[in-house]
């Protein structure tokens, strides 16, 4: 592998300004790991080569005028396929947009381009972000760098795959229910969701709206805090993004744990879940408390209830977002007679085209649980488990700064393994949708490897807004480890 794919942010910038090498030879390393790799990995949808070439070169204009503030400048990233750009085809791994180019840039990549990113393409990932494999993509499963035989988890399974194989430096996905921590889990990779609100959701396609959050993907944690630093902020296009100061993410990454109260809830360590996991978990408590911190058992009394809760909001707001799709004015429109007997006709034959199995069973329960009748029953009941949710780790937060818990209660299992049994698909996401539920801030990071070497992620959550903290701990589990080091066989 060419040495260039080892850096990071840093020392790439540091390169750069050095002249050590150009912005546009390291675009074009990533774009010839790109073709060594996608063949057995495909983590890309597209891949925009020579637009990144030119915006690499325009990044060697700059340094050589001097002018070398952006904090990307000349990094080579790539973003999950829902995130619209300009230009460019956005699909959400979808028949149903197939062939849509997006009129316009989502926040996080005009914040992307004016720091200087050069933006290598777009990623793979399950339908609408509905799935934990990557298996749901119109567009064939992405393979996992450690075990091809694996899935790299979802829905941003290309997201982390991409970073897991050194084809991109970072990457941008999005999670609603766990969609950036357990793929990260799954490649060995760090992956943050942060806080509801914490990064505009302009431009990000639509799944759930109340629980949807763009993070990042890295190979370490120093990245994920450059990257997360530079496209956080109040956007006035998304009028839930939060008018929050953004703070210097870097700043405190060295400071330690001493003093840091981290509570375990018992009730994440649950029934089914893999020894290997629990014992890589157990095991990353441990290196914590030598570290000064303290350790403290919690209980968060509703979480057998976040699933289920979960599996009724997240539909209904699916069922609700994706009605726009009908044929008209989006992507797929099916032909012929039968199709066009009447508009209804035409609708549900587009939609009955366009949309996967897994997007069509989300709509149906979506549908299902907003109907009259079943409204009070379903939706609302399940908004006032919600509270009850957020009011767990509430309380939980009163006494500690941290919660830790394993990502996934599995490694990466086989591709196929799971695609004809839903629920055990859904239980994949366990441990990270209470987070998205509360919209707190979680990160998933690599502390340990299976017997049978698949990578295994922890999970840190914090509390509303404590990016920083979750990043200074993350950090220092990340210098006491050498997990993030080992590179998959690829
Ligand atoms: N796997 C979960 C689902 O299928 C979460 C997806 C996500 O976070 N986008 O809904």
């Amino acid at each position: 592998m060419n040495e260039l794919l080892y850096l990071g942010i840093t020392e790439i910038l540091e390169n750069l300004r050095a002249k050590e090498f150009s912005a546009e030879e390291l675009t074009c390393a990533y774009l010839e790991r790109i073709q060594e790799t996608e063949r057995r990995v495909h983590a890309y949808l597209s891949v925009l080569g020579d637009e990144a070439i030119s915006v690499a070169r325009a990044a060697d204009r700059k340094i050589r005028a001097g002018d070398h503030d952006s904090p990307l400048l000349g990094i080579p990233v790539a973003v999950k396929d829902l995130l619209c750009m300009n230009g460019v085809k956005t699909t959400c791994a979808s028949r149903i947009l197939e062939n849509f180019e997006a009129p316009y840039d989502a926040t996080v990549v005009t914040r992307l381009k004016d720091a200087g990113a050069v933006i290598l393409g777009k990623l793979n990932m399950d339908e609408f972000a509905m799935g934990s494999s990557c298996e749901q993509s119109a567009f064939g499963t992405t393979h996992n760098p450690w075990n091809l035989k694996t899935i790299p988890g979802g829905s941003s399974g290309g997201s982390a795959a991409a970073v897991a194989a050194r084809s991109c430096v970072v990457s941008l996905g999005s999670d609603t229910g766990g969609s950036i921590r357990q793929p990260a889990a799954c490649c060995g990779v760090v992956g943050m969701k942060p806080t509801y609100g914490r990064i505009s959701r302009y431009g990000l396609i639509a799944f759930a709206s109340s629980l949807d959050q763009i993070g990042p993907f890295a190979k370490n944690v120093r990245d994920a805090a450059i990257l997360l630093g530079t496209v956080s902020g109040h956007d006035p296009r998304d009028s839930t993004s939060a008018d929050e100061p953004v703070p210097d993410y870097t700043e405190s990454l060295e400071a330690g744990v001493r003093g840091l109260k981290i509570g375990i809830p018992t009730e994440y360590f649950i029934e089914g879940m893999n020894p290997e996991v629990e014992a890589a978990v157990r095991e990353a408590v441990s290196v914590f408390e030598e570290q000064g911190a303290e350790i403290l058992e919690i209980s968060l009394p509703h979480t057998e209830y976040a699933l289920p809760v979960y599996y009724i909001l997240a539909p209904a707001e699916a069922s609700s977002n994706l009605a726009r799709y009908d044929g008209v004015r989006y992507g797929v429109r099916k032909d012929g007679e039968s199709a066009y007997g009447s508009l209804f006709g035409m609708y549900s034959a587009s939609r009955e085209n366009g949309f996967g199995d897994e997007v069509k069973r989300r709509i149906m329960l979506g549908t299902y649980a907003l109907s009259s009748g079943y409204y009070d029953a379903f939706y609302t009941k399940a908004q006032k488990v919600r509270t009850l949710i957020c009011r767990d780790f509430k309380a939980a937060f009163d006494m500690v700064d941290i919660v830790l818990s394993a990502t996934a209660p599995t490694p990466a299992f086989e591709i196929g393994e799971r695609l004809d049994d839903p629920i055990s698909m859904y239980l994949s996401d366990i441990l990270t949708i209470p987070c998205n539920l509360a919209g707190l801030p979680g990160i998933s990071q690599p502390c340990g490897f299976t017997s049978g070497g698949l990578p295994i992620g922890l999970q840190l959550v914090g509390k509303p807004f404590a990016e920083k903290t979750i990043l200074q701990t993350a950090a220092a589990f990340e210098m006491a480890t050498t997990h993030h080091k080992v590179l998959p066989p690829l």
